[in-house]
């Protein structure tokens, strides 16, 4: 449960803070158990700052993330440590992430030691993990240079599973993959979520690859949740101009469909997240957008059962 979540980053002038990032801005949502929330939006739109307060990798200006019933912001010593066990992330790009400098051994190695993790015989042990992932015996002492960019994210998440995680956050795992190799990444991620009873939290741009994914979609726009709900009523059934907007701008392969639905298109770049436009903070692109739009900041309000959205339109 992430509850009323808040991320302020300083803006420094010359002698004191001029502005904030208001990169998170009061978020609130739940992810069930053994589920996949995908958090779309824009460059910008805070999605990535989420992910990393979820697993306290930086500290909120405010808010509440449980965990197991427990405020991860208050965990402390044996459980925190705990926790980081629990949770684990997919970054985007597999390139970064794995030392060059260090085998697939070591570095499974290296997460089993920095987690304390047992286990009766290492090198069976991360076999097994690798075939988990569509990997080999073949694999276990190369370095992360002789494998392709697929690969690599396999063996990420091989390290990931390793501490035998209870959730995931994975930050655009697939967007620096070919198209081809983001399927079968994706497949993968979908087997291990069911064989193992992950919870995900799924960070895109990419709509299509987050439909594939998530039971739950969360759209994001400048550090504001503006719409949630069931990923498929999210898709078909539309209730923000921005949802409306980003869905717009995927390509329909059916041109009778395409002729049907009348887009509206994503006019303009997001205004600057520091210091952003009061009132709702869409009003700038929106074709909707009245006084009041400018003025006062609609809530996430319930429209539809489960199905939630932020806009004065549904008031
Ligand atoms: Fe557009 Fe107003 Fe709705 Fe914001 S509140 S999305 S500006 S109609």
């Amino acid at each position: 449960l992430v509850y009323r979540l808040k991320k302020y980053f300083p803006v420094r002038g010359f002698i004191r803070v001029s502005g904030w990032v208001k990169a998170v801005d009061d978020v609130s949502f739940i992810i069930p158990r053994g589920k996949t929330i995908g958090l779309v939006g824009e460059s910008g739109s805070g999605k990535t700052t989420i992910g990393r307060l979820i697993l306290r990798l930086i500290e909120p200006t405010s808010g509440y993330v449980f965990f197991d019933g427990r405020n991860v912001f208050e965990l402390r010593g044996k459980e925190l440590k705990a926790f980081r066990k629990k949770a684990q992330m997919i970054f985007q790009d597999p390139y970064s992430s794995l030392n060059p400098r260090m085998t697939v051994y070591d570095i499974i190695m290296e997460a089993l030691k920095v987690h304390r993790v047992e286990v009766g015989d290492p090198y069976a042990y991360i076999v097994k993990l690798l075939e988990e992932v569509g990997l080999n015996e073949t694999h276990v002492y190369r370095y992360p240079h002789e494998f392709s960019g697929g690969q690599r994210q396999r063996i990420a998440i091989a390290r990931a599973l390793a501490v035998n995680p209870e959730f995931m956050v994975l930050d655009e795992p697939t967007s620096a993959l070919d198209v081809s190799v983001q399927a079968q990444i994706l497949n993968l991620l979908k087997e291990l979520q069911a064989k193992r009873k992950l919870t995900y939290l799924f960070i895109s741009h990419d709509l299509g690859v987050v439909r594939y994914m998530s039971d739950y979609i969360a759209v994001m726009y400048l550090g504001k949740i503006v719409e949630l709900g069931p990923a498929e009523e999210v898709f078909e059934k539309p209730l923000h101009p921005y949802t409306k907007m980003l869905l717009a701008s995927i390509p329909i392969p059916d041109p009778a469909k395409a002729r049907a639905k009348k887009p509206i298109r994503i006019v303009g770049e997001p205004p600057s997240p520091i210091n952003p436009p009061p009132g709702c903070r869409f009003h700038t692109r929106c074709p909707y957008a009245s006084e009041r739009c400018r003025r006062e900041e609609p809530p996430l309000v319930e429209a539809e059962r489960g199905h939630w959205v932020a806009c004065w339109l549904y008031r």
